[in-house]
């Protein structure tokens, strides 16, 4: 414990290494059910695999549950551009290669204070195992509703786990609850909590514009806001985050640069693949790639319903991708001024793909404007 105080993390928990019963039936459930079905490496064996710790680390008698607090504060955003929003734990650098760093640095110490016999097998939530169950374990939180680990220190957490042969005590199991507060479930845009604590990934903004690498389903686009990489809505109502303060790899989390927050959406629309890299290096933004993460602000701005975007929406409904394109006749549906329409029907007799022409069409005859 007080080496992992001494390294900075901002939650410690031990747990034992016994298999994780519990979460793995919960889990192979939710992939039966399909709510997990847009993860294809989300299979039934990797659960399997992940919760038993035997299975990772043979001679396995603890897990040490690690987690940093990613709360920070918002820069001052800039109020004359048209800005999307960008989840919390994204606006700093990657919190893999944060926890990464750290743990090193606290493995080594931990066999210089123990033996060179220890052996450890570290994760973040990269792994197979369920970060969450075992922190539930280790005591470092509960299980909310919006199935995050609600912690003493709020649910905005990163978590990592270090498997390891040494017998450590485990820590004693949180007996808080969220008792009948559904505030999470409430608010969630696109009815994603379908239950206490039982999320369906396909229709999480948080999925939608990180992991789905397709178009977003119809249906939702209209219900994402100006989300354009994840979605905190669920955490931000959550009473349990009332009281923050900041953890303590602030440093690590801060962002002081606005566009990497709340980033003007037509800049990024036009954005090269290049610039993008370039602008969110080092960010777990990359992941979206850069043709998500246009297909992410064409969203953003059919929501937005603006005018002064149906010319950069236009441009990127004949020079964008497919998936762009697409998209881009979405929004322009929905803005559906004079000139979106013009747009939308010049576009409509040159346009080859199909499911392009489909979204045109949809567009076209949709009741906005
Ligand atoms: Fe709903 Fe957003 Fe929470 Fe996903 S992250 S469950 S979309 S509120
Ligand atoms: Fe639990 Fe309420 Fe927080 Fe949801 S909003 S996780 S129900 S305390």
């Amino acid at each position: 414990q007080d080496l992992a105080n001494s390294h900075g993390f901002d939650m410690v928990g031990f747990t034992s290494a016994d298999p994780f019963e519990n979460s793995k039936d919960f889990i192979v459930q939710r992939v039966d059910e399909g709510l997990l079905s847009g993860l294809s490496w989300f299979t039934k064996e990797r659960v399997e695999r992940g919760s038993n710790p035997k299975n990772i680390l043979k001679d396995a008698k603890s897990i040490i549950s690690l987690g940093f607090s990613y709360y920070t504060t918002k820069p001052k955003q800039n109020t004359d551009t048209i800005n999307g929003k960008i989840a919390m734990y994204a606006w700093g650098d990657d919190y893999h290669r944060i926890f990464e760093r750290k743990i090193k640095d606290f493995i080594a110490d931990l066999k210089q204070l123990t033996s060179e016999e220890t052996n450890t097998y570290w994760y973040t939530d990269t792994g197979p195992m369920s970060d969450r169950a075992v922190a539930q374990r280790a005591g470092v939180g509960w299980f909310g509703k919006n199935t995050n680990i609600l912690t003493d220190k709020g649910s905005w957490v990163v978590l990592a786990q270090i498997i390891t042969n040494l017998d450590l005590e485990e820590s004693p199991v949180s007996k808080k609850h969220c008792g009948t507060c559904t505030m999470c479930i409430d608010a969630c845009p696109t009815n994603a909590i379908i239950g206490p604590g039982i999320l369906d990934n396909n229709k999480c903004i948080s999925y939608l514009t990180i992991e789905n690498k397709g178009p977003i389903p119809m249906e939702l686009r209209s219900k994402m806001g100006n989300w354009i990489f994840g979605c905190d809505i669920c955490q931000d109502v959550c009473p349990v985050n009332r009281k923050q303060a900041l953890g303590n790899a602030y440093n690590d989390f801060s962002q002081k640069d606005s566009e990497r927050v709340s980033p003007d959406l037509i800049s990024l629309l036009k954005i090269s693949e290049d610039s993008f890299r370039k602008r969110f290096a080092k960010s777990p933004v990359l992941r979206a790639k850069v043709d998500g993460m246009k297909r992410n602000v064409c969203v953003a701005l059919g929501n937005i319903k603006n005018p002064s975007t149906v010319e950069p929406l236009s441009e990127a409904l004949i020079k964008e991708s497919v998936l762009v394109r697409g998209h881009a006749a979405w929004a322009l549906g929905q803005i559906k001024t004079d000139s979106a329409i013009k747009s939308l029907a010049s576009r409509k007799k040159l346009e080859k793909d199909p499911w392009v022409l489909e979204e045109i069409e949809l567009a076209l005859n949709s009741e906005n404007g």
